[in-house]
């Protein structure tokens, strides 16, 4: 970089994240360069422009957060709605990614590369921020290149190559084609991860799971349900991941959830496990239908939630009653601290190994490549109001139903509070030494009203001794 003694009133810096901290002593180039500009405050020019690097260390992002934000809205051409480029936005079929076409997140149109000509002619800029009043932010990614530049398929390969070859080459690839920062690895779940870690169960539930609890999703035409499994110190195990299809403001996809809810769950030991408590998400177009379900269902450990967002919320606060239908009962609507639970979930994620808090997932069971994205389909990032850091969940991609599906099953748990000494002693299995296979039955109608069931002649044979359990225990 060059600075130019004297004073000017039009600045132009180029590449700003490739700047040093500090140029021989003086400090910053930036400001350095535009302490330059102080004589003509007030008709200066500044131009920064840079591709960005590491986040929190790059220049140009915080440049471009002090801005107003724009970005490059371009009209879809099914149905008109503007939106901005997006890369997750981009797909392709498996392993073709020179297919890679714009999924649009209004009318779910896939669309073709060959109209980004068009589309391009009939973009505006969009402030999505206040800003500071004087900083005008203009973001561009490789996504907006003109047909025949650089297309989207030959893009998907890049990345492609890039996410094989390491963190380094995805690095450039984020930096140079996304014109993003890079996170460092730790402040992302990476969903390839989670899917290659799946674990072969020995029974639909494994034998350390102690309860039982179901969340569920509503969406216009379809609900989404997860069964989950947990021990002392919440690890958890997914069970089962299904979609139901049917308008939820008709009754037989809620008889299917019926069906699911009353089904027993064959635990590794022969224990038939019942779903204690079910949390179903009542935000959304279905509303009453769910306050309609879960009312006669509540004695029965199903109930209506909704979520807020807002740090610190807890996972589950006291219920509030809603009315529903003309007779007196109301239904208990329990309100989920939702980015406290998402924080709490994607911190568990990155546990490298089985202990409290630990997630399990099965082969198969609905735990698809699927899955793992929609779990994995929010971030936190850190918003400033004000000049006030404020953490905030955003999406990263359109679906994040199975996010939503683990974020009420945890609720349901909370909701439960399970003493966990007492449930230890009534539901796990007893192994006072490791060559004593032969256990009690577990007795039935205890206080979480799980069938226990024994199998055969009233003994259960154990397979192994838990090392989890005797840790606890030591
Ligand atoms: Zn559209």
């Amino acid at each position: 970089m060059i600075l130019v003694k004297g004073s000017q009133r039009s600045l132009f810096l180029d590449e700003v994240d490739g700047y040093e901290i500090d140029v021989d002593g003086e400090g910053d180039p930036v400001e350095l360069a535009i302490k330059r500009t102080a004589t003509f405050k007030r008709n200066r020019k500044i131009f920064i422009c840079s591709t960005p690097t590491v986040k929190d260390l790059s220049r140009i992002e915080r440049a471009y957060m002090r801005s107003d934000q724009r970005r490059y809205h371009v009209p879809c051409p099914i149905c008109g709605v503007l939106a901005p480029i997006l890369w997750h936005n981009i797909e392709w079929p498996e392993g073709q990614p020179e297919q890679a076409a714009l999924r649009c997140e209004s009318c779910q149109a896939l669309i073709p590369e060959h109209h980004k000509t068009a589309m391009l002619e009939h973009g505006v800029w969009v402030a999505q921020a206040e800003g500071d009043g004087v900083t005008a932010g203009y973001h561009l990614s490789a996504l907006y290149s003109p047909l025949g530049w650089y297309a989207w398929g030959e893009m998907a390969r890049d990345f492609l190559n890039a996410k094989h070859e390491g963190p380094e080459k995805l690095k450039t690839w984020i930096n140079t084609c996304l014109g993003e920062t890079w996170e460092e690895s730790g402040e992302v779940v990476n969903q390839d991860i989670l899917f290659a870690r799946r674990e072969h169960y020995p029974a639909v539930v494994p034998l350390p799971v102690l309860v039982l609890t179901a969340g569920v999703d509503v969406q216009d035409d379809r609900l989404e349900v997860e069964v989950c499994g947990w021990r002392t110190g919440e690890e958890s195990w997914g069970i089962n991941y299904r979609v139901l299809w049917g308008d939820p403001a008709a009754a037989p996809v809620w008889r299917q959830l019926d069906d699911l809810l009353a089904s027993t769950w064959e635990r590794e030991d022969g224990l038939n496990m019942r779903i204690v408590h079910c949390c179903i998400d009542s935000a959304g177009h279905r509303t009453e239908a769910v306050y309609r379900y879960v009312k006669p269902r509540q004695v029965r450990g199903v109930y209506a939630t909704i979520g807020r967002a807002g740090a610190g919320r807890p996972i589950i606060s006291s219920a509030s009653n809603r009315k529903q239908g003309r007779t007196t009962l109301p239904v208990k609507l329990f309100t989920v601290g939702v980015d406290e639970a998402k924080g709490i979930l994607y911190a568990r994620l990155k546990e490298q190994a089985p202990g409290p808090g630990y997630c399990h997932f099965p082969e198969g069971e609905g735990y698809d490549e699927a899955y793992f994205k929609q779990l994995t389909a929010e971030k936190r990032v850190i918003r400033y109001q004000k000049g006030f850091p404020k953490a905030e969940w955003i999406k990263t991609r359109a679906r994040n139903e199975a996010l939503d599906c683990r974020v009420q099953a945890h609720a349901a748990l909370c909701l439960l509070n399970p003493l966990w000494v007492a449930v230890e002693k009534r539901l796990a299995p007893r192994l006072p030494f490791p060559e004593q296979a032969i256990v009690e039955p577990v007795p039935s109608g205890h206080p979480f009203g799980l069938a226990a069931e024994s199998s055969g002649s009233g003994t259960r044979r154990v397979k192994a001794r838990d090392p989890y359990l005797e840790r606890w225990r030591r």
